[in-house]
């Protein structure tokens, strides 16, 4: 099955963009993902092609406009049935890895990008589209955010990442940060690789990553291990 992205945009030369390269560029030539941007100017109705217009209520910037993106989006959906519809803001639930499992599990994504100050409430009232947000920052416009959604989709379609990592050991995998990497030189500016890593001791070497993941999670991601904790209370038998 293809993975088939349609990205509606006012930015559409940004698309594959980087997408191009490496993993996922070389899905896209073995056709495991494709990628259809579409201009949204193409769906306004007066002479200058307006998507946008002024804050109701007054304020600055500029806010997209409803019904313009509507039919961007009807126009997406009917030539992608049943296909989930997403819009990149700050505003949206938070992305995590259980979702992206999700989206590349299924037929694929139109993804929606925003610019200037946002876009008109009314749209998500009247369209099944859900809100997402790569992190608590601000972007200039949602085509980096559906870049980055994009990417952690493609490396899990199958195939792309080979039969040596299926990724399901990485950070957020298990609801823990991933352990720490070490690679050759054995010594560097005088530091060591930790010895159990050099142990051959299989045993030994799972303990100590399960022991560094645990304490990364618990310094790094304070938010991570309370909900880790919480879970392995409820269900002694669950991850660990
Ligand atoms: N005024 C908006 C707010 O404060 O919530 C920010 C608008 S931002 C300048 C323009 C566009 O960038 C948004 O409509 C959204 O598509 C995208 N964007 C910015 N930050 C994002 C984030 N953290 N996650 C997803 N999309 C983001």
């Amino acid at each position: 099955m293809t993975f088939a992205a349609t990205i509606l945009t006012l930015y559409p030369e940004m698309f594959p963009g980087p997408l191009e390269l490496s993993l996922a560029g070389r899905a896209l030539g073995e056709g495991k993902w494709v990628c259809d941007p579409v201009q949204i100017r193409d769906f306004a109705t007066d002479k200058h092609r307006s998507v946008d217009d002024t804050p109701a209520g007054g304020g600055a910037g500029m806010v997209m406009r409803a019904d313009v993106l509507a039919r961007a989006v009807d126009h997406a959906m009917d030539r992608q049935p049943g296909v989930p519809v997403l819009a990149m803001t700050p505003r949206g639930r938070p992305l995590t890895q259980a979702r992206v499992r999700d989206l590349a599990a299924g037929p694929g994504a139109i993804i929606l990008c925003g610019r200037f100050e946002g876009i008109d409430e009314r749209l998500f009232e009247a369209r099944p589209i859900e809100p997402v947000s790569i992190g608590d920052y601000i972007l200039s416009g949602g085509e980096m955010a559906a870049l980055v959604l994009l990417d952690a989709c493609i490396r899990l379609l199958p195939g792309v990442m080979g039969a040596a990592s299926s990724g399901d050991e990485e950070s957020f995998e298990s609801g823990l940060l991933e352990y720490p990497h070490y690679t050759r030189p054995a010594e560097w500016e005088g530091r060591t690789i930790p010895e159990v890593l050099r142990s051959g001791d299989h045993a030994k070497i799972e303990a100590w990553r399960t022991a560094m993941a645990e304490t990364d999670t618990r310094l790094r991601r304070p938010d991570l291990w309370e909900r880790h904790e919480g879970a392995r209370v409820q269900s002694p038998s669950g991850a660990r």
